[in-house]
Formats: C-alpha cells, structure tokens, sequence
C-alpha cells in the first residue's frame, strides 16, 4: 500500500512518509491479502503481503469491515472501484 503510494518503507516510516518514532511499530506486517476469518486453511496457506503498521492496523482492518477503501489517488478521487463514489 505504501508503494502504490510511491513510498518505499521498511518499516522505518508513517504511511505518510514521516520517520517512524514509535520504535514498537518499525517492522512490517504480514498481512493475508484475502480475509482468513478464522478459516484455518486460509490463515496457513493464504497468500501473504507486507505492510507497515499504520496500514495494516488503520487502513486494511477498516477496509475490511467497511467493504471498500477510503483512499484517494493524486485528482482526490477514491481509487477504490468499490468505493460508493465509483459505483
Ligand atoms: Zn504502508
């Protein structure tokens, strides 16, 4: 999420590019690019992703329970094709 933003982060910085002060939050995240829900299968053998934390935490938890992101590309329009302004 962060390089489709044109960030490289290792972990060492905010979603938004600043330094990462939180030493508890400098590493990446694997994420399951497909929800597990508690489906064992999925959880073990699902396809993985790194993320830093603020996008995992902040951005795909809320993706998830909401259905669509809320991100906007460049023009201020959400890039999500399944966010509402899109359909
Ligand atoms: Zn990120």
């Amino acid at each position: 999420m962060c390089q489709a933003r044109g960030l490289l982060n290792d972990g060492s910085r905010t979603m938004e590019g600043k330094p990462q002060t939180n030493a508890r939050r400098r590493f990446l995240v694997a994420d399951h690019v497909e929800p597990h829900k508690g489906d064992r299968y999925k959880f073990f053998f699902g396809k993985l992703q790194t993320l830093c934390p603020d996008h995992h935490d902040v951005v795909k938890q809320g993706e998830e329970s909401r259905g669509f992101s809320v991100e906007v590309g460049l023009d201020g329009w959400p890039i999500d094709i399944n966010h509402p302004a899109n359909r």
